[in-house]
């Protein structure tokens, strides 16, 4: 019967190993700023995978290129030279509205500073971020709900950010980068902020969000206890990759 071909085909389909694309290739991506006499190579030919569901913590000390590095992942910038791939796609063949189009479905951003309008609430600061994709209001209302509820912030959906801790802002950016449904979230030391007292709580509400919605995280951060929640640990001296702990398991594996 066609129902049992169907199932045939399906089995016929998963039983050949495929081979899962990578979320991001980096290869030899460059960025440098300024020229001659004022030229800084803020990364240096950077050479990397990053697996589909990986959490990758980049670290390294002020002016190592981190935030230069999370710019070029999160196509907010483009690379002086090289290439990087974002899930099979060379980015830079894509035009300013394409890479536009990529942030706005396939990525959350959160930074150190939560960037929330202060005259919204909380659930109004979620549901602006879900404007330009075409939802109705109601959709809008419902997964600003959803997303804040995730973070534990359901109680203070209608609150304004100066009636919210640093912690509880952080939750409701947090909400707010989860609300779209991004395959990545980049964060740029999101528990750097001298508002965020409870860092800790930050970090683990984002490992815990990573593994129940098989997000790819990539998380800037200087603080060492941070990096170690990460399954991997990239890290960065003078734009250059000086560690990738992936890769150093593996060697190690070797011997
Ligand atoms: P980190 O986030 O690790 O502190 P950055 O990526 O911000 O490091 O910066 C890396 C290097 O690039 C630093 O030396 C910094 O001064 C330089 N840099 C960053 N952004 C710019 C810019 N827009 N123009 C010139 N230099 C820059
Ligand atoms: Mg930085």
């Amino acid at each position: 019967m066609t129902g049992h071909g169907l199932e045939n085909r399906e089995k016929e389909t998963m039983s050949t190993p495929t081979e899962i694309t990578p979320t991001y290739e980096l290869d030899d991506a460059t960025r440098s700023y300024g020229e001659d006499s004022t030229l800084v190579t803020a990364l240096d030919a950077l050479t990397l995978t990053i697996k589909r569901g990986e959490f990758v913590a980049i670290f390294g000390p002020s002016g190592s290129g981190k935030t230069t590095l999370l710019q070029l992942l999160g196509a907010l910038d483009r690379p002086s030279g090289g290439s990087i791939h974002f899930e099979g796609q060379p980015l830079e063949l894509l035009g300013d509205s394409a890479l536009a189009e990529l942030r706005l479905r396939a990525l959350g951003f959160v930074f150190q500073q939560f960037n929330l309008i202060p005259t919204l609430t909380a659930a109004e600061n979620v549901e602006t971020a879900l404007a330009p994709l075409g939802m109705s209001r109601l959709e809008r209302k419902d997964a600003a709900e959803k997303s804040l509820e995730a973070v534990g912030l359901a109680p203070r959906a209608r609150h304004l950010p100066t009636q919210l801790s640093g912690g509880e802002q952080q939750r409701v950016a947090i909400a707010r980068a989860l609300a779209r449904s991004p395959r990545v979230v980049l964060a740029d030391e999101p528990t750097g902020n001298p508002d965020t007292r409870n860092g800790e709580m930050v970090m683990e509400l984002l490992a815990r969000l990573h593994i129940e919605l098989e997000i790819t995280l990539v998380l800037v951060t200087h603080d060492e206890w941070i990096a170690e929640r990460a399954d991997r640990v990239l890290r960065l001296a003078d734009g250059r990759l000086a560690e990738d702990s992936a890769v150093s398991v593996a060697e190690r594996l070797a011997r």
